[in-house]
Order: structure tokens, then C-alpha cells, then sequence
């Protein structure tokens, strides 16, 4: 089987998929989450609650802290304010993030790019080469460095179990925005390199599956959120811990019903986000304590910025969940495959894997 992943692909482009190689397309509800998350799900099967977090960071066991240092101080007062500056002190610092100065030390980062370079993941029975970008080229490098080395392992060596990710669309959108003019050549030339690597499988394996998989859409950026929770509620510290990334809100409470409820009451009164329901969290495998007591997600257009995370100056995001459909990404397939293909409903993150595990067992017969 050749899987070729490509990050941030958007369903409602789905139509300049070859029709012809990939008869077969519906739309894939994306979980809530980013990218390291819902690679493990989509090519383990493992739910963010099994993985122990949602948005890369979560807070330690137990969290202790001392009282900020006078330098601390100054700094968590203008990092709001003199962000790109801040950024600059935090860079000589070598702070991971942007958390306040002080705070960090009650996270621990836990997420990670399950598809790296020269890893091998195992779907089923069978033992799938990743294809995949390394940190020294930029995004538009990246994906013909990984295009000629799929290409190489396809035709050359006759490598048969390949998962191949391309990951330039994905950072050209958080760049420059969806269908700003970087982005479609680089959509153009990622098509370029799906046809070629298609037509070089089908050469070698005419009968076996080639799959088209998407983790998500991409929605335009437009309306920064600032929160301002230092100043109302005050800093995160060892009862009750919060932080914000692009677009999501995680509190923890760990001994202050006080503070807790004083962001539930700010929260419901924000008009542009929500609280995700127990009911929503538990349908998405979300529902651990650990993910957070408290997720709150933005709307479609809405960011915060700057976040615990950076300055938030990207220009389109995903992660704002199934009920936009803007964030929809595509499973395409070049086989016929009965029963599955609804494209009314699509098929949601947690379902993908067991699609591929079905996928492997019916090559194996
Ligand atoms: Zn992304």
C-alpha cells in the first residue's frame, strides 16, 4: 500500500484530485487538535486520551512554584505588550514558547511529529517506510527532497509499504494564507508529485491500493483574541493552571474552585468561542481530565495572539473542529471499496484506522 499524507489539504480543493487515480473521495472530519495528535490517531488508532494531551503541552504532576523574581515581573507585565521584543529575550533565554516567565516550569511538553524521517510505524501486520521532511530545508525544499526520495524507494528499490508526507501546504497556508499565491503553486506542484509517484507504484504493484489521506482542512485567520486571563484572574501557579495555543483555552484545577468558576462565567460570556460540552469531548476521545477540567475552542476566523505558544501571527489555522467545514480534509482511494464510500457523511479521525487496518487485511488474502 502507498499512503501519501498530505498535511493541511483541504477537502473543498478536493475536486483537483485526479478523478481518474482516486475515484473514490470523502471528507475527513477532523478531531479537535493539531497535527500531533491526529497523526497518531489517524496511523495508530491512539485517541488523545490515550496519548495524555490534546495541544502539546500539559502541566506536571503536582505543580510547585516560587514566587516570581523581581526580573520575572518586568518581563510577564510588557510581553504582551512589546511582543516581537519579548520574543527576541525569550529567544537569548532559550525559552521554549512564549509562557510567561515563571510559569513555564508547571508545563511539560509531551507532543511530537509522529511521521518523521527514517521512522518505520506498523499498520496491522504490515511495516510502513516513512517518507518525510527533515528540520534543514524550508517548506518548499522539504517536499521535493521527499518526493525524490519516494520516487527513488518506488522505482528503484521496489519498496512496497510506504507512507510519503508532504508537509509544505501546510506551512505555506499558516504563512501566507489559503490560496494566496505561494500557496497554489505549491498545491500545484504537490499534485505533480502525487501524480508521479501514483503512476511509478501502479507500474510496480497494478493491484494494489493507493490511498490519499488529508489531516485537515485550513480555515483564513482574521480576528486576533486577547484574553488578557494574566490580568483578570491572574497567572497560572500550582492550584489552578491554564495556558492558550493558536486557538484553544486548556484550565486545569487542581485546588481553586474560586478561579475556576470566575473563567467559566469570563468564558461564557466570549462570543467568539465555546466550551467543549462532556458529551462532544466524550465522543472525540477528549474526555481524560488530563486534556484539561476546561477546553475552550475559538470559532472559525478567531485566534489568540499572541499565545503561550508564539506571537500568533500565522494567517490561517485548523483545529476549530468538525463543525466547520472549511477544516474537512480528504481520504481518497484508487480502489473500489464497498460499504465505506459515503461522501454525504465522510468519516471521522477515529475512523481512519480502522479503514487501513481493512485496507491491509483484504492485500493479504
Ligand atoms: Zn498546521
Amino acid at each position: 500500500m502507498l499512503i501519501l499524507f498530505i498535511d493541511g489539504y483541504p477537502y473543498y480543493l478536493s475536486d483537483l484530485i485526479s478523478g481518474e487515480k482516486f475515484p473514490y473521495k470523502i471528507p475527513h472530519i477532523p478531531n479537535y487538535g493539531y497535527s500531533v495528535t491526529l497523526h497518531y490517531e489517524i496511523f495508530q488508532g491512539i485517541s488523545p486520551n490515550e496519548l495524555g494531551y490534546l495541544g502539546e503541552w500539559i502541566p506536571i504532576g503536582n505543580p510547585t512554584r516560587n514566587a516570581f523574581t523581581p526580573f520575572q515581573k518586568v518581563m510577564n507585565k510588557i510581553r504582551f505588550r512589546f511582543p516581537f521584543a519579548s520574543r527576541v529575550i525569550y529567544k537569548i533565554l532559550r525559552r521554549q514558547g512564549f509562557f510567561p516567565l515563571g510559569v513555564n516550569q508547571l508545563f511539560v511538553r509531551k507532543g511530537s511529529y509522529l511521521l518523521m524521517e527514517n521512522r518505520e510505524i506498523i499498520i496491522g501486520r504490515t511495516k510502513f517506510k516513512i517518507v518525510s521532511f527533515d528540520e534543514i530545508h524550508d517548506y518548499i525544499k522539504r517536499d521535493e527532497k521527499v518526493f525524490r526520495k519516494a520516487f527513488d524507494l518506488i522505482k528503484n528499490h521496489r519498496i512496497e509499504n510506504i507512507i510519503v508526507a508532504f508537509t509544505g501546504l501546510d506551512s505555506v497556508s499558516h504563512k501566507r494564507g489559503v490560496l494566496s499565491e505561494a500557496y497554489l503553486s505549491e498545491l500545484e506542484k504537490i499534485l505533480y508529485f502525487v501524480d508521479r509517484l501514483y503512476d511509478a507504484y501502479k507500474k510496480n504493484y497494478p493491484n494494489k491500493p493507493v490511498v490519499f489521506i488529508s489531516d485537515h482542512g485550513m480555515s483564513d485567520a482574521e480576528t486576533p483574541v486577547n484574553l488578557r486571563l494574566e490580568e483578570r484572574i491572574g497567572y497560572p501557579d500550582h492550584s489552578f493552571v491554564y495556558l492558550y495555543d493558536s486557538l484553544y483555552l486548556y484550565v486545569w484545577n487542581f485546588n481553586n474552585n474560586f478561579k475556576y468558576n470566575m473563567i467559566i462565567n469570563f468564558l461564557k460570556k466570549m462570543k467568539c468561542g465555546k466550551i467543549l460540552t462532556q458529551d462532544e469531548r466524550q465522543f472525540f476521545r477528549i474526555d481524560s481530565p488530563r486534556l484539561g477540567d476546561l477546553i475552550f475552542v475559538l470559532n472559525e476566523g478567531y485566534y489568540f495572539r499572541p499565545n503561550y505558544f508564539g506571537l500568533g501571527n500565522e494567517k490561517a489555522l485548523h483545529g476549530y473542529g468538525h463543525t466547520v467545514h472549511n477544516q474537512y480534509g480528504v481520504l481518497a482511494l484508487s480502489e473500489a471499496k464497498e460499504n465505506f464510500f459515503d461522501e454525504k457523511k465522510g468519516i471521522y479521525t477515529k475512523d481512519i484506522y480502522r479503514f487501513l487496518l481493512n485496507l491491509e487485511k483484504i492485500q493479504w488474502k
